[in-house]
């Protein structure tokens, strides 16, 4: 069992307070969306779990399995199962898909990595991503459309298999087959490895693929309200300024309230 636990936290960029006391539990099998207006700081949370430095951690937590993970680079996070898809992957020239992703894994599983089997393994998922063969062998995502590039992630979350997966966006710029192809696969990574996963999308179309088992709206640096799937319906209906908010449960009494209907 994984758990990410976010404990009041507060973070900043350019001296401008982004998160304000933010709280978020996720265990393993749990899907979480998380949905707000533009600018809220959907991406900002998702950088600071991964580590970016650009962001500064004025005060609070951030665990992962219990171990206090607020000052730990992105390369220790990401050997810890912690990885991100990002919403604008960024192009890397000079290094390939392939190398990329080589270099990760023998560096992580040392002596137990295969070249064979990491070929075998990378086909098999390029294949099944749709994408391109000659695409593992390109820098990384250079001359990648964005959908392309989308896809890529993907792809390095099959070949890292994290135990903690975040996709901001990972919907944008697909078209409705990629969006197909992409929807299952995140679905088969969930029930083949039973990670906790964090999906951050404006659109319910994402969601005819996978099912989140918890549904939160950000506004203010903080989750305000917490619920289902029929909370997106109501955003996709209502928008966010005319959501009713009376019903406020917080992620922690959300959580107790799971835990105790597990028990
Ligand atoms: P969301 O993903 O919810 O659309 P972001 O997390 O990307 O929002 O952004 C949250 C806020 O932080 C926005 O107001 C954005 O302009 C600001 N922000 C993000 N990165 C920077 C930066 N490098 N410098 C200054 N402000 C930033
Ligand atoms: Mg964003």
């Amino acid at each position: 069992m994984n758990t990410l636990k976010i404990e009041n936290l507060t973070v900043s960029i350019n001296n401008k307070v982004i998160l304000k006391n933010f709280n978020l539990i996720i265990n393993s099998g749990e899907i979480h969306v998380l949905m707000g207006v533009n600018g809220i700081g959907k991406s900002t949370l998702t950088k600071v779990i991964m580590g970016d430095p650009n962001y500064k951690i004025e005060k609070g937590y951030i665990y992962y399995n219990d171990k206090l993970i607020n000052d730990l680079t992105v390369d220790e996070r990401s050997r810890l199962g912690i990885f991100l898809g990002m919403q604008l992957p960024l192009e890397i020239e000079g290094v390939t898909n392939a190398d990329f992703l080589r270099s990760a894994l023998s560096i992580r599983q040392k002596e137990n990595f295969k070249l064979f089997d990491f070929i075998k393994e990378l086909d098999k998922n390029v294949e099944s991503l749709h994408m391109k063969s000659d695409m593992i062998h390109r820098g990384i995502n250079q001359g990648f459309s964005g959908g392309e590039r989308k896809k890529n992630e993907i792809l390095q979350m099959y070949m890292l298999k994290p135990s903690f997966v975040m996709l901001d966006e990972i919907d944008s710029g697909l078209d409705v087959d990629n969006l197909k192809i992409v929807g299952e696969s995140i679905m088969k990574y969930y029930k083949e490895y039973n990670p906790c996963i964090l999906l951050i999308t404006h659109y319910e179309r994402l969601l005819d693929y996978i099912k989140p088992t918890h549904v939160h709206i950000m506004s203010d640096g903080k989750i305000i309200k917490t619920g289902g799937f029929e909370l997106v319906k109501e955003i996709e209906e209502k928008g966010f300024q005319n959501i009713s908010l009376k019903k406020v449960v917080s992620t922690s009494e959300c959580a107790i309230k799971e835990k105790i209907k597990n028990e």
